[in-house]
């Protein structure tokens, strides 16, 4: 696969699966634009923007944010002529209602998807990795540890390590259940219009990425 070649890509999978993870390595890779939802949501709260405060209550509780407001967002990023070239969405679509929505507004830009790769992680698996999840306040670098080693602070700054509002236990348990209640539907969906790839998201993020490139390259050839 050469490195012109675009890709419209989906990243589907539960929270905590790796898959913002990939969907940067991708980016790297191929140069085309990572639109990760919850980044963009998380720098409007952080930002005090409208968006932000419409978003906040609904992300620390581990709700998602009202359809409408993040399909607009999606949208307008959809726009950019940067997005020509390749995008790969991460965290959206989360709910049936907005994977109509991002056919519609594909359908306008005559950019159809090229693949949705669903990774899968048991769920045990997922509530261990998130509940070991640390960023650290100063320098923003994410760390995976227990509780007792991120007591002693950034390896690379000294920062306090810290979780995010939506990794404290409980929160992850309850964004598992929205993800089964309203996203899960979703594999089915691109699987009847024969866009689903199924990735195993266990083993390391190198092992992972190998099976993503596989399956990107295997759609494209
Ligand atoms: P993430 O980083 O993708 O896990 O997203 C963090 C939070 O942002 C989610 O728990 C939701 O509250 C919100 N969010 C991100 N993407 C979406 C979306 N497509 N639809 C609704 N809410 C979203």
């Amino acid at each position: 696969m050469g490195q012109n070649r675009s890709g419209r890509i989906v990243m589907l999978g539960a929270p905590g699966v790796g898959k913002g993870t990939q969907a940067k390595r991708l980016h790297v890779e191929f140069d085309w634009v990572h639109i990760s939802t919850g980044d963009m949501l998380r720098e409007a709260v952080s930002r005090g923007t409208e968006l932000g405060k419409q978003a906040q209550a609904f992300m620390e509780k581990g709700d998602l944010v009202p359809d409408d407001v993040i399909v607009g967002l999606v949208a307008e990023r959809l726009n950019g002529q940067d997005c020509k070239e390749g995008f790969i969405l991460d965290g959206f679509p989360r709910t049936v209602y907005q994977a109509e929505q991002l056919d519609r507004v594909l359908d306008d830009l005559n950019m159809p998807l090229d693949s949705v790769i669903s990774v899968e992680v048991p769920d045990e698996e997922i509530i261990d990795r998130l509940s070991r999840r640390w960023v650290c306040e100063k320098c923003g670098q994410m760390v995976s540890c227990s509780e007792n080693e991120a007591s002693s602070g950034c390896s690379q700054c000294g920062g306090n390590l810290i979780r995010r509002k939506d990794d404290q236990p409980e929160t992850i348990k309850y964004r598992l259940q929205v993800y089964q209640e309203r996203t899960q539907a979703l594999i089915g969906y691109y699987e009847k219009k024969g866009l689903l790839l199924k990735v195993d998201g266990t083993g390391s993020m190198d092992d992972v990425y190998d099976k993503v490139r596989i399956a990107v390259k295997d759609n494209q050839a």
